[in-house]
């Protein structure tokens, strides 16, 4: 079902202490606050156990930032989908640009992780985006559209109306440079138009896209007000109650 989302990345910060006084200072913080969105936060594993302990889910929900294309076995430091989803966590990152750029990661892999990811009954948050490059050379809608194509369309209309989107042009994410509304706006419904030439355009008008890219307290009423914007994947900014909550807010 289509919901406004914000939805912090942490990333490869705060050690355990750090990211339950974080979690903590959330939670009281909103606390009483009706706020207009879900709230996620996606931690780093060895934190969701401990986090999904103090947050209350009907405020603020709790995800990983990756889990693995195969089910078990003798695949030493992975993690897979199972064990998140035995943390409490409801939801997955997959795909996030760090992900492919770094650790290799196709869009044949991430078809993997989806899969295994939906039957744990988690929430992929699936990003796509294009580099520099890509839109420099005005090729950001098929880059979009095979990563969607290639890792998503193989599933049924009701397994892909569990799947949020975030796009996050890879050359907006950490640089502080925000894609303006009106290319976010652009891409977003150019996504929408997409999803609903396969699925329809019920299934297409019920997916959650999310924005992702240097979003933060200044820009973020202006990105949520477009009308396929349904919220935002925030990196920096959800490392500070501080900054993450203006964000919560701007919806
Ligand atoms: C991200 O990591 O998904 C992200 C959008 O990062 P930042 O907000 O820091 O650009």
């Amino acid at each position: 079902m289509r919901k406004n989302i914000v939805a912090g990345n942490w990333k490869m910060n705060k050690t355990l202490q750090e990211g339950t006084e974080l979690a903590k200072e959330l939670q009281a913080a909103l606390n009483g606050k009706a706020v207009k969105c879900d709230v996620i936060i996606c931690t780093p594993f060895i934190h969701l156990a401990s986090i999904s302990q103090i947050i209350d889910t009907k405020t603020v929900k709790l995800g990983a930032q990756n889990s693995a294309d195969k089910v078990s076995g003798a695949y030493t430091g992975e993690v897979s989908a199972a064990m998140v989803a035995s943390t409490g966590a409801q939801y997955v990152i997959l795909g996030h640009s760090e992900r492919r750029a770094y650790y290799g990661e196709t869009n044949a892999i991430l078809k993997e992780k989806v899969k295994l990811a939906l039957e744990n009954n988690l929430t992929p948050i699936f990003c796509i985006g294009e580099v520099l490059a890509e839109r420099e050379a005005g090729k950001q809608d098929q880059v979009v559209k095979t990563q969607i194509e290639e890792s998503l369309f193989d599933l049924s209309a009701e397994d892909f109306g569990k799947i949020v989107l975030a796009y996050e042009p890879v050359w907006a994410i950490g640089t502080g440079k925000t894609a303006t509304a009106a290319q976010a706006q652009e891409m977003h419904a150019f996504i929408r138009q997409t999803l609903a030439g396969k699925y329809g355009a019920a299934v297409a008008n019920e997916t959650s896209i999310l924005y992702g890219g240097s979003a933060n307290a200044g820009n973020a009423k202006e990105l949520f007000a477009n009308p396929d914007v349904d919220g935002g994947l925030i990196g920096g900014a959800a490392l500070k109650v501080d900054t993450f909550l203006p964000i919560i807010e701007a919806f």
